[in-house]
């Protein structure tokens, strides 16, 4: 081996002329590029041109394996003359033309490697004819003696080459691509340098050349010839492949143009390569115009693997823009052939904005739009999970519910804006108050809730229910410079000892809330069971109310309002009463609240009016019915038409209706109720101050409003005449009244002394045990008929 290699080289160095050899480099090299080119050009070509280029490239592939042949022949110094043998010769270009013709359509159609190494074979084995031919085409005056070994060798050799040299040729993959030529051009070297090597001359000068044949003289134009004529094809070869990749410039220019116009990001790559990417694809990796070009598709889209995407079908991806931050994206891939080369276009469409929007309508669902907080339903779902977590763990947490006080007013006074700003602010405070990792949600209105994982006894849920209550009912809230005083109630249950199922712990927590707000609000509670007994009978009892509405099982007492100097009946306070089918009578005190909560006020003090001035009608000319009036019946803009239906319904002359209203009706919404109060007051009606003295501001609304009456409170009653105090507030205050032109009722009357005091002091009108208790209709018909008797014997003594 190492022997015959050591041949070639020498038979290479010695042997041969090299400028020749660089000639015949030159000139294979030129021929290769030539054939390359015009391949190229079929293969690009419309398919009625492809044939005849395919042609002309075989025939330069051919005639360029046979010029460099019989150049390296002339560059061989045989020691001795020769000649060539012209049909021979002939015949050796037909069977380089002929083989690689036969290589080269074989090729086609398929790139498996079986069939393109097959190929390569076939060229190989008409490559190898052509030189073995040429060989016996020339002649020298001498001996030819051929070393078997190393004919057999160089055959053996180089077929392979060849054959890996199409494989490297038909390969998608341009590095193995640039393989095939330098593969191909090493297969024929290793044949040609064997093939000479293994030729042994000796020099006899008896041997003649036969007469035809030809002179390596004559046989180097046509070799120059055929050189020139492959110059000449490489130049057409040269053009052609600058006028395609002027088009292929064109058409993607013009596809680029085309791709501008859409709005999904588009990349036109070959292979894994970006060729260009269109300026939507620029805004959306945030790349300046061109930076695209050249980048892989496996650094821009990373985890996608392109090839193996289905044509045609989305995918979800990450882009990687250009401060390397990743962008979702959907990802379809379509072919697309532009001249002869397959281009991939990937769509590549912006996720940001679906899934921004998505996030939206999630956290939509979720979340209160008003306060960012979590909403009813994202509560519940927590709780759900916290409670099942910490059962396990074996963890305490607490649920507390908390409900403003006084927010109803503000909303229906300030407006739904103002109410809204007024829930942000509590919605900020509650955030502050509690612990990270601590739930606060905003179940509805002016409902929240508050999950409280942080607290580790029950003591510490006291605290921060304490610290809820303060932080809204001690500081004011500021709307447009306005401080607004409002308040909260709050309801908790400490799990697991109040109850572990989330429902049971809302319903507890809610059971404690609602004590709360019983205890006078602006206060906490805990849940305890006591409370579900109270929350039970509650509910028996506003059954029974509904029940005894709708049955007429509720009765109107009346208590006269007498004339302290005369003693003459001048009205009559209508007072409510449950007559319970089994228990007797129900005072007001008892149901009157609940009603008020749960709305049934509005029936009832319909019933009340309505009966009230039926009764009223009855009675002698002068004497009216006060009717008194919750604050909850305000609320119900129907309120003056359901009185003056009332006193209709009657035929009662509102001059003979009095209401009685508190502070609270008052404190609500002061604008529309004062609005409300002047346009009954025009119609006639009287309205009353009810429980005067036991407010804060008592004073300072009897300014606002023209009040016909007031009523002092019995509280004030009970002190005096003994209390100084309440002897001077009494007297103060009727010295206003009188001075703003207002009657006094003093209540709550139960003695002759107490009377006798309240007569001197310039009290005119009286109401209390004293005269009389309510009394049913029949009775106060007796009294008032008793009253008028006795009037009528006093008037003739007197006179
Ligand atoms: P009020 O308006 O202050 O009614 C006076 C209450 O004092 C009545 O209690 C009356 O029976 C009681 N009273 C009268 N004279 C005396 C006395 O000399 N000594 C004492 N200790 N008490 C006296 P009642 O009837 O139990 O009513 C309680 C409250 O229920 C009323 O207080 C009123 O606020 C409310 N109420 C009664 N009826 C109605 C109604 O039809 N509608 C509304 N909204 N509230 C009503
Ligand atoms: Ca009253
Ligand atoms: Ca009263």
């Amino acid at each position: 081996m190492v022997a015959m290699l050591a041949s070639v080289v020498a038979c290479v160095r010695h042997a041969h002329d090299g400028r020749l050899l660089l000639l015949a480099g030159i000139v294979c090299a030129i021929g290769t590029y030539a054939s390359f080119a015009i391949g190229h050009h079929a293969a690009r070509a419309a398919s009625r041109h492809r044939k005849r280029w395919g042609a002309v490239a075989v025939a330069a592939s051919g005639c360029t394996a046979w010029a460099t042949h019989f150049i390296v022949l002339l560059a061989f110094k045989p020691g001795m003359p020769a000649a060539f043998e012209p049909v021979l010769t002939a015949l050796s270009l037909l069977c380089a033309i002929v083989g690689i013709g036969a290589g080269v359509f074989a090729s086609l159609g398929s790139r498996r490697v079986a069939r393109q190494f097959a190929a390569g074979l076939m060229l190989g084995v008409g490559v190898a004819a052509l030189h073995y031919v040429g060989q016996a085409a020339y002649l020298v005056r001498g001996t030819v003696k051929w070393s078997h070994g190393l004919v057999f060798s160089s055959i053996v050799m180089s077929l392979p080459l060849s054959g890996l040299a199409m494989v490297a040729a038909a390969s998608r993959d341009r590095r193995y691509r640039r393989l095939a030529a330098p593969l191909l051009m090493a297969s024929i070297a290793l044949l040609h340098f064997c093939g000479m090597a293994a030729m042994t001359l000796h020099f006899d000068p008896r041997r003649r050349f036969p007469d035809f044949a030809v002179s390596p003289h004559a046989i180097t134009p046509v070799v120059a010839g055929v050189s020139l004529s492959l110059i000449a094809l490489a130049i057409v070869g040269w053009r052609l492949d600058l006028s395609a990749k002027a088009r292929l410039r064109d058409d993607r220019k013009r596809l680029r143009e085309l791709a501008d116009v859409a709005l999904e990001g588009l990349l036109i790559c070959e292979g894994d390569a970006v060729v260009t990417a269109n300026n939507s694809m620029e805004r959306l990796s945030g790349r300046d115009p061109g930076a695209l070009a050249g980048e892989q598709l496996s650094v821009l889209l990373p985890g996608l693997d392109v090839s193996g995407l289905p044509e045609r079908e989305e995918r979800e991806a990450e882009l990687i823009g250009a401060g390397g931050q990743a962008v979702p994206v959907r990802v379809l891939r379509c072919d697309l052939a532009l001249g002869h080369k397959l281009q991939t276009v990937i769509a590549v469409r912006d996720q940001r904005e679906r899934l921004r929007t998505e996030a939206r309508i999630r956290n939509l669902a979720f979340n209160d739009p008003l306060t960012g907080l979590p909403n009813r339903t994202r509560f519940f779902d927590l709780l759900a999970v916290h409670a099942a977590s910490r059962a396990d763990q074996d963890r305490a947490f607490a649920v507390l519910m908390l409900d403003l006080d006084r927010f109803k007013p503000v909303n229906d006074t300030h407006g739904h804006a103002a109410g809204d700003a007024i829930l942000r602010m509590v919605a900020d405070r509650l955030r502050a108050v509690v612990q990270e990792g601590d739930v606060v949600a905003r179940l509805g209105g002016d409902e929240f809730a508050i999950l409280q994982l942080s607290a580790t006894t029950a003591g510490e849920v006291e605290m921060v229910a304490k610290r809820i209550v303060d932080t809204i009912g001690l500081r004011p809230f500021l709307l447009n410079g306005q401080a607004i005083h409002l308040g909260a109630s709050v309801g908790f249950a400490w799990a697991p000892e109040d109850g572990s199922v989330p429902a049971e712990l809302l319903r507890d927590a809610d059971l404690a809330l609602y004590a709360a707000k019983a205890d006078g609000k602006g206060t906490f509670r805990r849940y305890s069971p006591t409370l579900s007994e109270r929350n039970h009978e509650r509910r028996m009892l506003e059954a029974g109310l509904r029940h005894a509405l709708s049955e007429g099982h509720l009765e109107l007492r009346y208590q006269p309002v007498v004339d302290a100097h005369t003693q003459r009946v001048t009205c009559a306070e209508a007072l409510v009463r449950w007559r319970d089918p089994a228990g007797g009578l129900i005072a007001p005190t008892e149901f009157i609240g609940l009603a008020e909560e749960t709305g049934l006020i509005l029936p009832l003090g319909e019933w009340v009016l309505r009966t009230a001035c039926a009764e009223a009608a009855t009675w002698p000319g002068d004497i009216s019915v006060a009717v008194n009036l919750s604050p909850a019946q305000f609320r119900d803009r129907a309120l003056a038409d359901v009185i003056h239906a009332a006193l209709a319904a009657a035929a009662l002359p509102p001059e003979r209706l009095e209401l009685e209203i508190t502070e609270g009706v008052l404190l609500m919404n002061e604008a529309t109720t004062l609005h409300t109060l002047s346009e009954l007051r025009d119609s006639g009606i009287r309205i009353a101050m009810d429980d005067f003295g036991t407010g804060y501001s008592s004073l300072g609304y009897l300014r606002k409003f023209p009040f016909d009456k007031i009523k002092i409170d019995q509280s004030f009653v009970q002190q005096v005449p003994d209390d100084a105090e309440s002897v001077a507030i009494l007297r103060a205050v009727v010295a206003m009244s009188v001075s703003l032109g207002m009657s006094v009722t003093v209540e709550g009357v139960e003695t002759e002394q107490q009377f006798g005091f309240l007569k001197a002091e310039g009290c005119d009108l009286i109401q209390g045990y004293h005269v009389s208790r309510p009394l049913d209709s029949d009775a106060f018909a007796a009294f008032v008929a008793q009253r008028q008797r006795r009037d009528r014997t006093l008037v003739p003594a007197r006179g």
